[in-house]
């Protein structure tokens, strides 16, 4: 463990988002835990872009919707790596459908991991954190938790949710050198959009400014400025990565 660099966790970041922020997050110097819960070989090939770069970083298998495998996560990567002192809660899913035909079971799954994963990962950083007097938080919500969006009533609660998550951690550990924001990505191209139909798409598109869906690199650069030295006096935020698709 190198004493200097800081520790920064990325749920779900075998691939998509997670998987750039991760990248990022290296470049600026941090020790990155890599986290996957299915795609092993996608996680190993984002440990690899990190370490050809001469970058440090582990991976770690956790489904981080499970208490029990969230506390071992964070111990497993305290051992290897240290206390974790930056927490992307970037691991996400959708189940969509229209709401009166909606199961219980996606429903609740998308809840569960998205929404309930952030907050058992947050609990178990903040320990670390508080001990420090260091951390940021940063949640990976999306402008459709602000905005809502047909056939998405789970992921969009699920997304509204870690943006009240965010808030109030920033409101309960602002005094202790710990922040919280939320970044919302618009469209951004990854496996999460990418069996979007052609219609869909060009209709999207009409509805963004930049004239383009965004990058998973797009969203990194700005949760790396989120997690810097910098971005201090930066609290309970949520800033949208979409293009000027919602400019709420
Ligand atoms: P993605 O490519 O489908 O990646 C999702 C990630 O979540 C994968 O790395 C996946 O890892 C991980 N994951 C799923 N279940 C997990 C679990 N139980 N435990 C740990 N990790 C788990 O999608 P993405 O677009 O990069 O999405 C990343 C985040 O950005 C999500 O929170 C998503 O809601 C949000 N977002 C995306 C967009 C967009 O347009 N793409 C827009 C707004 C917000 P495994 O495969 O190993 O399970």
């Amino acid at each position: 463990m190198n004493e200097t660099r800081k520790v920064a966790l990325v749920t779900g970041s075998g691939k998509g988002i997670g998987r750039a922020v991760a990248i990022e997050l290296a470049r600026r110097g941090a020790s990155v835990a890599v986290n996957y819960s299915r795609s092993e070989e996608a996680a190993r090939e984002t440990a690899e872009a990190i370490r050809s770069e001469g970058g440090d970083c582990g991976l770690f298998r956790a489904d981080v919707s499970s208490a029990l495998e969230v506390r071992a996560l964070f111990e497993a990567v305290r051992d290897s790596l240290g206390p974790v002192s930056i927490l992307v809660n970037n691991a996400g899913i959708t189940r969509d459908g229209l709401l009166m035909r909606m199961k219980d079971e996606d429903w609740r799954e998308v809840l569960s991991l998205n929404l309930e994963g952030a907050f058992l990962c947050s609990r178990e950083g903040l320990r670390d954190m508080t001990r420090a007097r260091w951390g940021r938080i940063i949640n990976i919500s999306s402008v459709v938790g602000i905005i809502g969006n047909p056939g998405q009533a789970n992921y969009c609660a699920s997304k509204a949710g870690l943006l009240g998550l965010t808030k109030s951690i920033a409101r309960e550990y602002g005094m202790r050198g710990i922040t919280a924001n939320a970044v919302a990505p618009g469209w951004i191209e990854t496996d999460m959009t990418a069996a979007l139909k052609p219609e869909i798409r060009e209709a999207m598109l009409k509805s963004v400014p930049a004239g383009r869906p965004g990058r998973p690199e797009d969203v990194a650069a700005v949760v790396a400025f989120l997690a810097s030295e910098e971005a201090s006096y930066v609290n309970g935020q949520t800033i949208a990565v979409d293009g000027g698709m919602t400019m709420v």
